[in-house]
C-alpha cells in the first residue's frame, strides 16, 4: 500500500528558516539552487532511500519547513561521499549545507539516539565503536600503543565542542 503523505499547512511554515540556514557561511550558496535534481540523481542515499532527497531537501529549507527537515531522519543518513557538491552546476554544496541542518537539529532536541549513544561511548572509551578482542591482540603484535591512552584526549575534543550536552530526540531512530 502506498504511503500517505502528510499535508503541511502554510500556517506551519517557518518564514525565518532559510534566513538562519543562510546565516552560517558554509550554507549561502543555497539561494543559487535552481532545483535541477542533479545532487539527488548522484547520491547514493537517495539511489537506496527515494525519500532522501538533496534537492528535495534544499527546497523544503527554501520554503521554510523547519520542523520537518530538522525532525527527518534522513538528514543523519548521508554517506558523505560529496557526490551531491561534484554534481551541482551551480556550486551549492549542498553537503556542507546539510551539517548546518545537522547542528541545527542536534541543538534543537532532534539528535538521534544512536548518535548521541555512540558519542557517550567515544567519551568513555576513546572510539566509535566496541573494540573487538582480536583487534586489541593486532594492536599488541603490531606495537600499536593502546586505545585506551586516548580516552582523555578525546573526551577533551568531545568537551570542546560541546556534543556530549546534545540531547536524543523523543522517538528517535
Ligand atoms: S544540483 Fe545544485 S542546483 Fe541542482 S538541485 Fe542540487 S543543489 Fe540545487
Ligand atoms: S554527501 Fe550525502 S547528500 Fe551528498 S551525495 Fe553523498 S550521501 Fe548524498
Amino acid at each position: 500500500m502506498d504511503e500517505v503523505k502528510k499535508m503541511v499547512s502554510t500556517s506551519e511554515l517557518d518564514p525565518g528558516f532559510k534566513s538562519d540556514v543562510l546565516a552560517h557561511p558554509d550554507a549561502r550558496g543555497l539561494n543559487a539552487c535552481f532545483s535541477c535534481g542533479a545532487c539527488s540523481a548522484g547520491c547514493p542515499i537517495h539511489e537506496v532511500f527515494p525519500d532522501y532527497s538533496p534537492k528535495k531537501l534544499a527546497k523544503m529549507v527554501r520554503l521554510g519547513m523547519k520542523k520537518e527537515v530538522l525532525n527527518s531522519p534522513y538528514i543523519w543518513y548521508c554517506a558523505t561521499c560529496c557526490n551531491c557538491v561534484e554534481h551541482c552546476p551551480q556550486n551549492v554544496k549542498f553537503f556542507d549545507i546539510l551539517n548546518v541542518l545537522k547542528n541545527m537539529a542536534a541543538k534543537g532536541g532532534y539528535a538521534p539516539a544512536a548518535w548521541v549513544e555512540q558519542t557517550k561511548h567515544v567519551m568513555e572509551t576513546g572510539i566509535v565503536f566496541a573494540q573487538e578482542d582480536s583487534w586489541v591482540k593486532k594492536r599488541e603484535v603490531l606495537s600499536l600503543r593502546p586505545l585506551k591512552e586516548y580516552v582523555d584526549k578525546m573526551r577533551k575534543i568531545v568537551e570542546k565542542t560541546g556534543i556530549d550536552k546534545i540531547k536524543p530526540r523523543v522517538n528517535s531512530k
